[in-house]
């Protein structure tokens, strides 16, 4: 009887777990604010070295999602969650996103 609640437990923890690991992985658009490259990660990228200078200053755009998102300055285009954030945009300003 106790090592069958003992199994009961084991297996409740091993779901609690992977439910948790699957949230953690939750992808999310990046966007370097110096280079404006655009990448999918579930945390934050590496900094690594930017073509402008130094290492990349990644800034989150948001969830990764089914919704294609262009900025009509730049052309940058996003697949997105919902709206991503309004950052710093190449052609001056904050993007300035638009549904496709
Ligand atoms: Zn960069
Ligand atoms: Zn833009």
């Amino acid at each position: 009887m106790k090592i069958r609640n003992l199994l009961i437990l084991g297996i409740g923890v091993f779901f609690s777990a992977s439910i948790l690991f699957a949230a953690v992985n939750t992808m999310y658009n990046w966007e370097c604010t110096k280079c404006f490259t655009v990448v999918q990660k579930d945390g934050s990228p590496n900094t690594g070295s930017c073509p402008a200078k130094g290492g990349h200053s990644w800034s989150k755009l948001g969830k990764v999602g089914n919704n294609q998102y262009q900025c009509r300055k730049c052309g940058m285009s996003v697949a997105s969650d919902m709206t991503p954030n309004y950052l710093k945009c190449p052609n001056g300003g904050t993007h300035s996103w638009s549904k496709l």
